[in-house]
């Protein structure tokens, strides 16, 4: 029951991706399997099903959750006769559409050959072994060996490029001087744009699609007298493509540079807790676990509660409506460093979340200029 529950979430996930990225989801696959078929990753019986499904249907693309390998994604290809995508492709392509400064482009750009490298070198291999891998140098062959050095020589070019962009941000962030740097961090569409609108009373895009921020905004904000630099980032997302992680690397130096970061968690999704998960993974892979950090829960306007009925041992979930105090009871509020509970939209809470950033702020200030304050 377990597994079948955390499948469907994975595909609400998965098809929210999907509806990002422009599409709309007819129908939803699952198969329970010791491990995947390595021809066709699900089972021939299933792959007819859905290969009805695509024929009555007229679907266009079929999108699968797990990374496929070359041939997978080759022979299914065959056998549906129509585009066939695995969850990276998907991400590479939501950031392709979304990317709108050439840093983010370039960015995606690197990521998606880097996908590809390994996949046109997959290709080969194949090949290979049905010529029967011995002193053949055929058509083909040279055909990928030419590809592959196109690509290669287009991640050096983009990769260059890159170099320039990261050396000019650094400066750039050099130039910000000695002021606190707070940086946004969290599962994508928790609500980080909406509350970095609501400290800096700017006008960032905020929208219900996973990615809706690629580039990273920079704003300066004043509590109570004490400036600081706020930061929002991309947002995370299970099993985000490691090609992704590393070519964003300008934008996860925002993460590694900051002083303090505001982890922001929706909780009013059901699987937040592998949310915070997931970032705190990308957290330590990127060197930033150790950090100070605020674990903001948002969106508590939204959040239901679980309760068992006292007639009935179904259970029911209903809002809830909880003080800061009771919110302050619950296990949430003991995970690492400190937490507060709010609705960006509501500004439920609002004031005490600004007076706990102001304190925290205020102590990294006074480290930093012990004779000023
Ligand atoms: P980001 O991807 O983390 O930057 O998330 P966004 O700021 O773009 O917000 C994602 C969605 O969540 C938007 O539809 C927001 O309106 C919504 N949202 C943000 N904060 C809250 C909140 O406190 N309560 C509710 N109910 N929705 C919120």
């Amino acid at each position: 029951y377990q597994d079948e529950v955390k499948a469907e979430e994975y595909l609400d996930e998965l098809e929210f991706l999907a509806y990002t990225a422009g599409g709309e989801v007819l129908k939803r696959f699952v198969q329970k399997m010791e491990k995947p078929n390595p021809k066709t990753f699900i089972g021939t019986g299933k792959l007819q099903d859905v290969k009805n499904f695509v024929e009555e249907n007229d679907v266009g693309v079929v999108i699968f959750d797990d990374e496929l390998s070359p041939a997978q994604q080759k022979n299914i290809q065959k056998e549906l006769d129509c585009k066939v995508l695995d969850r990276t492709n998907l991400i590479l392509d939501i950031f392709a559409q979304r990317a709108q400064t050439s840093n983010a482009s370039t960015q995606v750009e690197l990521a998606q050959y880097q996908y590809l490298l390994p996949r046109l070198a997959g290709m080969w291999t194949h090949l290979e072994r049905q010529r029967g891998g011995i002193g053949m140098r055929g058509p083909g062959e040279t055909e990928i060996e030419t590809d592959r050095r196109i690509v290669r020589d287009r991640i050096a070019l983009l990769k260059d490029k890159l170099k320039k962009i990261d050396r000019q941000m650094g400066v750039q962030r050099g130039n910000r001087g000695a002021l606190v740097r707070v940086a946004l961090v969290g599962y994508t569409n928790v609500g980080k744009s909406t509350l970095m609108n609501v400290i800096s009373k700017s006008d960032v895009f905020a929208e219900n699609k996973l990615f809706a921020t690629l580039d990273t905004t920079v704003r300066k904000v004043v509590i109570g007298n004490l400036p600081f630099l706020l930061t929002d980032t991309v947002g995370f997302i299970r099993k985000l493509p490691t090609q992704l992680v590393e070519s964003f690397k300008s934008t996860l130096d925002e993460v590694r540079e900051a002083d303090l970061l505001l982890h922001v968690v929706d909780i009013s999704h059901p699987s937040f807790e592998h949310h915070i998960d997931s970032v705190d993974k990308i957290l330590e892979e990127i060197g930033s676990a150790d950090k100070p950090t605020i674990m903001v829960f948002n969106k508590i306007d939204a959040y239901e509660a679980e309760e068992i009925e006292e007639d009935d041992l179904m259970t029911e979930k209903t809002k809830a409506h909880y003080t800061l105090e009771e919110w302050k009871q619950t296990w949430m509020a003991k995970l690492n460093g400190d937490a507060i509970f709010i609705s960006a939209l509501n500004k439920e809470n609002f004031s005490e979340f600004r007076k706990l950033v102001y304190e925290k702020v205020k102590e990294i200030h006074t480290t930093r200029f012990p004779y000023n304050s």
